[in-house]
């Protein structure tokens, strides 16, 4: 199947270039805690023996930082380096790392000093002077707030798109072009859509596509393949992750699932005549990380997704996150969210709090706020 690209730029990350062309390159995100040095050397090294061609690492403090520096040395893999809320450690990782991802929804949590154009300033600043690329990462539930309020509550695109353009057109004009952006959301659907819309007005800046927690397997492969097929098949994205809640032993399956996803697209065996069935319940959960509050955390949301089996008939969706940083954000939009502390659960029913219960009580407390809603739903009594 012969497909367009779009007339992306080319932008190195490591020993490698993509856009422009490029072969699309299928990367991953360790799991395993950052400062855990071997574990996440170990992480790396499979990923990248599996053909990844981007691993990134979250860093949320000075001691992951010193930790990125030490695993640095000890693996070949590509590296980028994932920062939310604290943009100031740039300068600590940059030298270390092949690429930067940075939120612009998280921005805002420190330098309050600072504008947003001075933090962006400040990072483009270090990627350019250390040679690493840059992503723009923008995802559905963690949306610059000064950009969501503009727009009705059910228009999570626009903002989306706002935020990244923005973005866009400062870095544009500090003259740095080593720079990708991605636009992430749980539903297939609205991935298409936004990545479709962003295309339409910069083919020129790579993308890097994801269906942001996507969930386990296979639900979490089907529904990434979706939107995937829709958006490769039409020449537009250069790099993408497939994100899975997934053991650590098993994280390299990401990178085979995404390889699979590219090359049935340009062998043209698509199957996107499947919809993405909205009529059923939907279980989204985060592909963990280095923040991830407490390792119990994959078998919750196994266990949720077997627990709540016998509600697969229910247009319900049920989120799984794995910390505080995108958990609270990343629930709002689920009917039931669950998101993790280090002893205790957080029991959401869209944005309404239903309190924190212990790894052990939580599994009942989701089922009787199910039960209820599905009673809501139908006016019946479900359950078993
Ligand atoms: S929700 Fe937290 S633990 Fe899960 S992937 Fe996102 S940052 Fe990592």
């Amino acid at each position: 199947m012969s497909i367009q690209r779009n007339p992306t730029r080319p932008v190195t990350i490591g020993s490698i270039t993509i856009g422009d062309g490029n072969p699309i390159a299928v990367q991953s995100m360790t799991a395993t805690k950052t400062q855990d040095v071997d574990a996440t050397v170990a992480q790396a090294e499979a990923l990248r023996e599996r053909g990844a061609g981007v691993v990134r690492i979250a860093v949320d403090s000075a001691k992951d930082a010193e930790a990125l520096a030490e695993i640095r040395k000890r693996t070949t893999a590509n590296l980028a380096v994932d920062l939310q809320e604290n943009f100031r450690l740039a300068e600590l990782v940059a030298p270390h790392v092949d690429k930067i991802r940075y939120n612009p929804g998280h921005l805002y949590h420190h330098g309050r000093d600072m504008t947003w154009q001075d933090k962006v300033r400040y990072l483009i600043d270090l990627a350019g002077t250390n040679g690493c690329a840059v992503r723009i990462g923008v995802n559905c539930g963690s949306v610059d707030p000064a950009k969501k309020e503009k727009y009705a509550a059910d228009d999570s695109i626009t903002p989306m798109l706002e935020s990244a353009f923005e973005h866009c057109e400062l870095v544009d004009s500090l003259g740095f072009h080593q720079f990708v952006v991605s636009l992430k959301d749980s539903d297939p659907t609205k991935v298409v859509e936004v990545n479709r819309r962003f295309a339409e007005q910069r083919p020129d800046v790579p993308l890097h596509l994801g269906v942001t927690e996507a969930g386990m397997p296979p639900e979490g492969i089907i529904k990434t393949r979706i939107a995937f097929e829709q958006l490769i098949g039409k020449g537009i994205g250069d790099t993408v992750r497939v994100s899975l809640t997934l053991p650590n032993p098993r994280k390299p399956e990401e990178i085979d699932a995404g390889r699979e996803i590219v090359d049935d697209v340009y062998a043209g065996r698509v199957r996107s005549v499947v919809r993405f069935d909205d009529t059923k319940l939907n279980i989204i959960s985060c592909p963990s990380c280095s923040r991830v509050e407490n390792e119990a955390f994959v078998d919750l949301a196994a266990n949720v997704k077997e627990m709540t089996e016998y509600a697969k008939d229910f247009a319900i969706t049920i989120a799984v996150m794995g910390c505080r940083v995108n958990g609270p954000g990343e629930t709002d939009d689920a009917d039931l969210g669950l998101w993790c502390g280090p002893a205790k659960v957080n029991l959401k029913k869209g944005e309404e709090a239903l309190g924190a219960f212990s790894y052990d009580e939580i599994l009942p407390k989701l089922k009787a706020e199910l039960d209820a809603l599905i009673a809501e739903k139908t006016g019946s009594a479900a359950g078993v």
